[in-house]
C-alpha cells in the first residue's frame, strides 16, 4: 500500500519553498508590485501558480484534518497526493522553460522539487492507477459529495440546500434555460423563506448571520441544481450587503438590511459600462447633484437582474474631473420598478428615464443581463452608500463587496462542476459501448478521477476562502484565488463531462451541454480572468 500522505508531504513543502523563492523575486522583479504592468507575462505566471499551490495546500490540509479526525480516506489522501503531484509537475516545467524570469536559484530547485525523492514522489502521486481508482470510485457513487465539513451546522445546511435545490429548484432549470425564462417568484419565494438572501447578512440587521462557509455550502447545492435560476440569485445580495457593512451609515444598515435580508428586494449590481470593465476607475456614468437629490445619467452595460431587481446597487462618477479617477466615484442604491420581460422603460414623474434591455447570452439564463441607460434619474440624496462621508469612497466600497462575491463565485463553480460530475459518472455507468460501461474502460475512469479531483481541490480552497473571511473580512487574495481556480475547474470539468456524453453531450436535453455554457461565463465576471490574475492576485502576492 503506498504511502500517499507521505508523498503529498513531500510534494507539499518543496512547491511552497520553490514558489515562496520566485514570489520574492518576482517583489524585486516588480519593485515590491508597482512595475507588474512592466512584466505581465511573468506575473500572470506567478499568480497562477501560487492559485495553484494554494489549492494544492487546502485539499492536502483537509486529508490531514480527516487523518487527524481518525476518519482518514483512502480517496481522498490519493486526490490530495495526486493533485500535489500536477501542480508540482507543472511548475516544475514553468521553472525549466522560464529560468531566469523566476530567478530560483539551482541548489533551490535541487534540494526541492529536483530532490530524488520528491521526484519520485510526484511520479508515485501522478501515476494514472491512482486517478482511475479515484474514477471507479465516483462511477460507484455516481459523484456523490457527501465530504465532511467541520462544524454540523454546514453539513445540515448542506443537507437542506439539497433538498430544496432537487426538488423545487432542478425540475425547472432546464425550461428556464431552453426558453431564456425569468427565474420564477416561486423560487425566488422559498429562497427567501429559507433565509438563503440574509446568510451574511448579522442577525442584528436581520439576517441569519450564518457566516461564510455555510453560505458557500447553500451556494454549491442551489448552483448545482441551476447556475443562474438559484445559485446566483445570493450573488447581488451577498455584493450589497458587504458594501453596506463596509461603509453604510448606520441608518442606511438599518433600512436596506432586513428587506435584502428577507428577500423583499431584489437587487443589481451595476457598475460595468459599455466602454469600460475592467478599469472600474473609469466609470462614466455621472451622479449630479440636484436640489432632491442625485440624478444619474450615462450608460451601463451587462447588469445582471436589472430587470426584475427592486433596487441597483449603482457605481457612478459624483466628481466629474476625470482626473479624480476611483476617488470621483459613489455608491448608489437605486429604487427601481421591478419588471418582467426582456426590455423595459421606467419613468419617473419628475422626467427621470432608466431603460433596460436584456443582451441575449447563450447561458447563464434566468436572470438576464441588461445595458441600461439612465436619463436624469433621480435617487434620494440618502441612498448614497455613507451619505456625505461616502462621496468618493464607491470604488473601495464596490471592491469590497466584490471580494465577497467572488468567494461566492467559487461556491458556484463548485456547484455546476459538481453537477457535471455526477451527471457524467452516472452516464458513463449507464452508456454501454462496445459491449461495456464506457465507465468501465480505463480512460473513463482516469478522466473521472482527474474531474474529481481538480473539483475536491476547488471546493477545498473555497472552504479556506470562506473560513479566512470569517476570521477578517477583509481579505481580499483568498477569495480571488478560490474564484479564479473553482471557475477553472467548472470549465474544464463540464467540457470533459459533455465529451464523456458522445453526441448527447451536446443535446439540449441532456444537463451536461447547459452546464458547459453556463460554467463559461464564471472567469468573465467579477474581474475577468487577467485582470483578476493581475490586479488583485499578483498584485495582493507582490505588493505585501
Ligand atoms: C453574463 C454576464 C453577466 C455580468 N453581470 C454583471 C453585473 O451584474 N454587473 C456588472 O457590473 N457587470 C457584470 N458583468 C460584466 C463583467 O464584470 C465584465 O464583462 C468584466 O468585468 C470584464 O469587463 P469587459 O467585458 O469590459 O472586458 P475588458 O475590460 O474590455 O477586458 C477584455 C480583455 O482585455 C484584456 N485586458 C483588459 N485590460 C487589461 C490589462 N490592464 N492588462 C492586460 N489585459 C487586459 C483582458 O484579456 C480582458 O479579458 C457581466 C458580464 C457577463 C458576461
Amino acid at each position: 500500500m503506498p504511502r500517499m500522505r507521505d508523498e503529498t508531504s513531500l510534494i507539499i513543502p518543496a512547491i511552497r519553498a520553490v514558489l515562496d523563492e520566485a514570489l520574492a523575486a518576482g517583489r524585486r522583479t516588480t519593485g515590491g508590485g508597482k512595475a507588474i504592468d512592466e512584466h505581465q507575462v511573468h506575473a500572470e505566471r506567478l499568480a497562477y501558480a501560487a492559485t495553484e499551490a494554494a489549492a494544492a495546500e487546502a485539499l492536502a490540509a483537509y486529508a490531514a484534518e480527516r487523518r487527524a479526525a481518525g476518519a482518514a480516506d483512502d480517496i481522498l489522501e490519493r486526490m490530495a497526493a495526486a493533485f500535489a503531484g500536477e501542480v508540482a509537475s507543472r511548475l516544475r516545467a514553468e521553472l525549466e522553460g522560464q529560468r531566469d524570469d523566476f530567478g530560483v536559484a539551482e541548489a533551490t530547485l535541487a534540494r526541492t522539487l529536483g530532490a530524488p525523492e520528491v521526484v519520485a514522489a510526484v511520479r508515485a502521486a501522478q501515476h494514472e492507477s491512482r486517478l482511475r481508482d479515484v474514477g471507479r470510485e465516483v462511477i460507484r457513487t455516481r459523484g456523490a459529495n457527501n465530504c465532511p465539513i467541520d462544524g454540523d451546522v454546514a453539513e445540515m445546511a448542506r443537507d437542506s440546500a439539497r433538498g430544496f435545490a432537487r426538488k423545487e429548484v432542478a425540475p425547472l432549470a432546464e425550461r428556464i434555460h431552453r426558453h431564456d425564462e425569468l427565474v420564477p417568484q416561486s423560487i425566488i419565494r422559498q429562497m427567501a423563506e429559507l433565509g438563503y438572501f440574509g446568510m451574511s447578512v448579522p442577525e442584528e440587521y436581520g439576517g441569519q448571520g450564518m457566516g461564510n462557509l455555510v453560505m458557500i455550502v447553500i451556494t454549491e447545492e442551489l448552483s448545482a441544481a441551476s447556475l443562474a435560476a438559484a445559485g446566483s440569485l445570493i450573488t447581488r445580495p451577498e455584493i450589497l450587503t458587504k458594501a453596506l457593512l463596509k461603509g453604510g451609515t448606520e441608518s442606511q444598515k438599518r433600512r436596506w438590511l432586513p428587506p435584502v435580508a428577507a428577500g423583499e428586494l431584489m437587487v443589481g449590481i451595476s457598475v460595468t459600462e459599455p466602454d469600460t470593465g475592467s478599469d472600474v476607475a473609469s466609470v462614466r456614468c455621472r451622479a449630479e447633484r440636484a436640489e432632491d437629490g442625485w440624478r444619474i445619467s450615462g450608460a451601463k452595460a451587462w447588469c445582471t437582474f436589472a430587470g426584475r431587481a427592486d433596487v441597483l446597487a449603482l457605481l457612478a462618477r459624483t466628481n466629474p474631473d476625470p482626473k479624480a479617477g476611483a476617488r470621483g466615484l459613489s455608491l448608489f442604491i437605486v429604487p427601481k420598478d421591478p419588471f418582467p420581460g426582456h426590455e423595459f422603460e421606467m419613468r419617473q414623474p419628475g422626467g427621470g428615464v432608466l431603460h433596460g434591455k436584456a443582451d441575449a447570452t447563450p447561458g447563464y439564463r434566468g436572470m438576464h443581463s441588461y445595458t441600461l441607460g439612465f436619463e436624469n434619474y433621480l435617487v434620494p440624496a440618502e441612498n448614497l452608500v455613507g451619505e456625505k462621508d461616502g462621496e468618493g469612497k464607491g470604488f473601495y466600497l464596490q471592491m469590497g463587496g466584490f471580494a465577497a462575491g467572488r468567494l461566492q463565485t467559487g461556491g458556484r463553480a463548485s456547484g455546476l462542476a459538481q453537477a457535471a460530475l455526477e451527471a457524467s459518472a452516472t452516464y458513463a455507468g449507464e452508456r454501454k459501448q462496445f459491449g461495456r460501461p464506457i465507465g468501465d474502460f480505463q480512460l473513463t475512469q482516469h478522466k473521472l478521477g482527474r474531474m474529481a479531483t481538480h473539483l475536491a481541490a476547488a471546493r477545498q480552497l473555497t472552504y479556506a476562502a470562506a473560513r479566512a473571511m470569517d476570521r477578517d473580512e477583509t481579505v481580499v487574495l483568498e477569495p480571488a484565488m478560490a474564484k479564479l481556480f473553482a471557475s477553472d475547474v467548472a470549465v474544464r470539468v463540464t467540457q470533459e463531462g459533455q465529451l464523456l456524453h458522445g453526441g448527447w453531450g451536446y443535446a439540449e436535453e441532456f444537463a451536461i451541454s447547459r452546464h458547459v455554457v453556463d460554467a463559461l461565463v464564471l472567469p468573465i465576471f467579477e474581474g475577468v480572468k487577467p485582470i483578476l490574475e493581475l490586479k488583485v492576485i499578483a498584485r495582493g502576492l507582490l505588493g505585501g
